[in-house]
């Protein structure tokens, strides 16, 4: 089975957050109150019930007073997933044959690890403690459907198919070098940039902190051994994120 990816170019994004209504459409997750914070992006920052959000980014320009970047900021599904490497809850977190990283609410046991191991800050949690984040709108493509998301994107800023097809038609078209080929094992999230992905947010370089991987190799194994899931996560927790403190009233 050829591993599925979606092929984003800001190019070519307006803006419209079509993609980001789709999505919540489609996973049925319910609107929110936002705030205004002095952009027009909205909401600012993703949240349980957002899974893909439009990055508004202002640069000054020459010939504008501003141009305006437009960017979808969502999970990237990572080959080397960060989030799956810390995570000590069998099937919580798991990748299915087309290479999406997705999650069963069922099995998180809320330990919220998973955020240490993320290099992209993408795991949120609802109410409930459980994780949520984009699954790759998972049901569709096992359905040989589009994500929403590309389905609904109409200037073709968001493209899905097969990940070398995508790289290739890339390539094609003058992207020699897409961000997330080679990164983290390869992402199944690429972008085409024409501009320093930093401009947009994004790392230039993505790693997993070695203290995840370390950790990944020394202590989840016991999990599996009768150390038992939970307190294989409060040891990792304490080692990773550090001691649980009093909330502040
Ligand atoms: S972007 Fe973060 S949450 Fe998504 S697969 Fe990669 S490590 Fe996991
Ligand atoms: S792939 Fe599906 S879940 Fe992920 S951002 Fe697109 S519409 Fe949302
Ligand atoms: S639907 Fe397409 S053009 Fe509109 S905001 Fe999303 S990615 Fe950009």
């Amino acid at each position: 089975m050829a591993k599925k990816a979606l092929l984003i170019t800001p190019e070519l994004c307006i803006g419209c957050r079509a993609c980001q209504v789709a999505c919540k459409s489609w996973n049925q997750l319910p609107a929110e109150k936002t705030q205004n914070k002095g952009s027009y992006e909205n909401p600012g920052d993703l949240t349980p019930t957002l899974y893909n959000k439009i990055r508004f980014v202002e640069v000054p320009s020459e010939k504008d007073p501003i141009r305006w970047l437009f960017v979808s900021q969502r999970c990237m599904h990572c080959e080397d997933a960060g989030c799956m490497k810390i995570c000590p809850s069998p099937g919580a977190l798991y990748k299915t044959k087309d290479g999406i990283v997705s999650f069963n609410q069922d099995k998180c046991i809320g330990c919220k690890l998973c955020i240490a191991g993320c290099p992209f800050d993408i795991p949120r949690y609802n109410q409930k403690n459980k994780i949520s984040k984009c699954n790759f709108c998972e049901d569709r493509v096992a359905n040989n459907q589009p994500p929403a998301c590309a389905k609904t994107c109409p200037t073709g800023s968001i493209t899905y198919g097969d990940r070398d097809a995508l790289i290739a038609n890339a390539q094609k078209v003058g992207y020699q070098k897409l961000y997330g080929q080679m990164d983290l094992g390869g992402l199944g999230v690429l972008y085409a940039f024409k501009d320093a992905p930093k401009l947009y947010g994004l790392n230039e370089n993505p790693r997993i902190p070695e203290s995840i991987v370390f950790w990944n190799n020394v202590l989840k194994p016991l999990s599996y051994i009768g150390l038992g899931g939970v307190v294989a996560a409060s040891i990792l927790h304490y080692l990773v994120i550090g001691p649980h403190k009093e909330e502040e009233v």
